[in-house]
């Protein structure tokens, strides 16, 4: 098949292609990506077939530039990831999210529809994965819970910030698009991934590279906020699975049953820093924990009922999220161990 993937140059994206690419061959792939500052094309050199992979530098906002993309590669399915993703930029400048979040997936769907509708027969349309869009989407959607309560199917929309609210619309937008013009979508919104890969600036990435550093390690407010973590390997095989297996305009919800307050999780990053770096602060990294002020409207807890997913698609995470978790962590330590010794050879450690 011929998949288009867009936002592949981030975290999540790369993660799928790399899968996708490793253990479906015979698929093409084309990453569409505007290869915004939290993009990373190194990723590609770990391809198994880069013979199967194409990439095109495109701001989904560009109509007539997606609209030839689209019809040049001539997708049989499309997994749609690009998004700005992080909250506290969209509380400083929502418009980016915006253009990208909304107006991104719109042009998308768009030209999704003006391409399929061209060339599929009815027979085509009436095979289940056939001209799927599959749309990835995040927990945030629904708002806060307190403390008791689970997120799923049902749940009503209340997203807070600048980021879910964006996201929420472009969810709407899929469904409208399916119920008024028949587009084979399927949508997952899934909870906090974690692993290799995820930009700088996100919580567990933060909380190593300034341990590492011996920074203070900032924690908003007084870490009580608590949110349900899956591993990005495992989001990758959910989305898989709903592409290839779920039924036309079906949501699943998705995450890993693995639900910590922010300063437990930094505590536990912390526990296993000082099992695996030699040299630690005195008190141990968690002496660097700071308590900063907490985000504006900063959503108390997320947590996801998975139930559907793995009663109907039989979809679980492949790993605990303790060995995740420390296998993270390592790629982390070595990540910015060799940045450190590439600043020292580059002389510009003070
Ligand atoms: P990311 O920020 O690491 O990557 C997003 C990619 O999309 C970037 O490479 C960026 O350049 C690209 N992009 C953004 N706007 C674009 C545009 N207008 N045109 C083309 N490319 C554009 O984000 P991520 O963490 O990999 O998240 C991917 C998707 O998964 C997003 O839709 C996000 O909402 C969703 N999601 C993320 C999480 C999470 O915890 N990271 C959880 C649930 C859902």
């Amino acid at each position: 098949m011929r998949l288009l993937v867009t936002g592949g140059a981030g975290f999540i994206g790369s993660h799928l292609i790399l899968n996708w690419n490793r253990r479906r061959p015979q698929d093409l792939i084309l990453n569409l990506d505007k290869l915004g500052y939290a993009s990373d094309r190194g990723f590609e050199s770990e391809l198994a077939h880069p013979d199967q992979y194409q990439f095109q530098a495109i701001d989904l906002a560009d109509a007539p530039r997606v609209n030839q993309a689209v019809r040049d590669f001539q997708p049989d399915g499309i997994i749609h990831l690009a998004a700005e993703s992080h909250v506290d930029n969209s509380i400083s400048g929502p418009g980016a999210f915006v253009r990208s979040n909304i107006e991104g997936t719109f042009v998308l769907l768009e030209a999704a529809r003006a391409f399929w509708n061209d060339v599929s027969t009815p027979q085509e349309k009436a095979q289940p994965h056939h001209h799927r869009f599959h749309h990835v989407s995040t927990d945030e959607v629904f708002g806060m819970l307190p403390s008791e309560g689970f997120f799923d199917e049902t749940s009503a929309y209340n997203p807070s910030s600048p980021y879910s609210a964006t996201k929420a619309a472009s969810d709407h937008l899929v469904r409208a698009w399916g119920h008024t013009y028949g587009l084979n979508f399927t949508i997952s919104n899934c909870s906090n991934n974690f692993g290799p890969r995820q930009h700088d600036e996100k919580l567990i990435p933060t909380v190593i590279r300034n341990a590492l550093k011996r920074n203070s390690i900032p924690v908003y407010g007084q870490g009580l906020n608590v949110r349900d973590w899956l591993a990005v390997q495992d989001h990758c095989t959910a989305i898989e699975k709903v592409f290839f297996e779920a039924a036309p305009g079906s949501t699943y919800c998705v995450g890993g049953n693995t639900e910590y307050t922010n300063i437990d999780l930094v505590h536990k990053i912390c526990g296993i820093l000082n099992e695996i770096v030699d040299e630690k602060p005195a008190g141990g990294f968690e002496s660097l924990i700071t308590f900063v002020t907490d985000r504006p409207g900063h959503d108390f807890r997320y947590a996801i009922d998975g139930t559907k997913i793995r009663a109907e698609l039989n979809w679980r995470p492949a790993e605990s999220f303790e060995d995740r978790l420390r296998s993270t962590i390592e790629w982390y330590v070595n990540k910015y161990a060799a940045a450190t010794v590439g600043s020292l050879l580059r002389g510009e450690f003070a």
